[in-house]
């Protein structure tokens, strides 16, 4: 089953995908920027986009509101971080957080938890195409290809917003821990491919699975094992990560430890990071197909392991 269903990730959907929404017609994916003759912010064009394309594969998705603010942006901080917390009295925007949900056949109740966030920087005019565009499409391909196919735990796949103000993942892993959910792995997906320049331009294909909890070691192994073990060419790195944070820090922090992400450089050295040069032309396809391939695999195995 894994063979099959990795053999079925198509670049061509990712491309259109990533070129949809990080460049032509959708600049960002932000609260706060709205194109001009439309009444939805990019961000909601964006829910929009990935509610039809889940409708489209036939993949069932809830849904939940919350208010967030865009970041404040401070370039006296450093390059990448120029994020500040926004004032009491800036805008409040109602945002989604969108969740497939593919019922398991023999195990429902047992959940495989994908995560990506889906917006762009709010506080800078960022394509986010690494940031996590990338993350964004391959999960969105992984909806496809995963509706329907029988799986038997129950994969959920969050599109969440992390570049905004509160992060909404954990609002949905705080939800999860209320509701006694058992998530038995949490595969955040973000920045498939970002790397250094230098690496980039060798054509290297990079794969991390990074961990902070020993719980999640034991995951990160066999997410980054799927790679040898499926002939997905490329070179995937274990990596501590100490920082609990990002997406799947929320998970963690909800008690949900057997948690990874998957990105494509740790520490992560990608140039452009958070800047307005995260241009889609910069993303090696190959490198993200490859990556999703494997976070599908393993995603697959985990369901399928009873
Ligand atoms: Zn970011």
């Amino acid at each position: 089953m894994v063979e099959v269903l990795i053999g079925k990730v198509s670049g061509e959907r990712i491309r259109r995908d990533l070129f949809y929404l990080s460049k032509d017609p959708l600049p960002f994916r932000k609260a706060n920027y709205t194109r001009s003759g439309q009444t939805k912010s990019t961000l909601e064009e964006t829910d929009d986009y990935i509610r039809a394309q889940l409708e489209e594969a036939g993949c069932g998705f809830r849904e939940t509101r919350h208010q967030v603010q865009a970041f404040r942006c401070d370039e006296t901080k450093p390059l990448h971080h120029w994020y500040s917390k926004p004032a009491p009295d800036d805008p409040w925007y109602d945002v989604a957080n969108i969740e497939a949900v593919i019922e398991g056949s023999e195990r429902p109740d047992e959940i495989v938890q994908l995560i990506s966030h889906k917006d762009s920087m709010s506080w800078i005019d960022s394509p986010g195409a690494r940031d996590n565009c990338v993350g964004l499409v391959a999960n969105l391909e992984m909806a496809r290809l995963l509706a329907g196919a029988g799986l038997k735990r129950t994969v959920r796949i969050l599109f969440c917003n992390e570049e905004h103000r509160p992060w909404t993942s954990r609002k949905a892993a705080e939800a999860g821990a209320a509701a006694g959910d058992e998530i038995v792995a949490v595969l955040n997906v973000d920045s498939l491919d970002g790397k250094s320049d230098e690496d980039t331009a060798g054509g290297k294909l990079t794969h991390v699975v990074a961990y902070s909890t020993d719980e999640g070691k034991a995951l990160a192994e066999q997410v980054a094992w799927c790679a040898k073990r499926y002939g997905i060419d490329l070179e995937p790195k274990v990596v501590f990560k100490e920082k609990v944070n990002d997406d799947d820090g929320m998970y963690i922090n909800s008690g949900f430890r057997r948690t990874v992400m998957n990105v494509g450089s740790f520490p992560y050295e990608d140039a452009e990071y958070h800047l307005v040069g995260d241009v889609p032309e910069r993303v090696n396809l190959e490198n993200v197909v490859r990556s999703a391939q494997v976070v599908l695999a393993a995603a697959v195995e985990i369901s399928q392991d009873v």
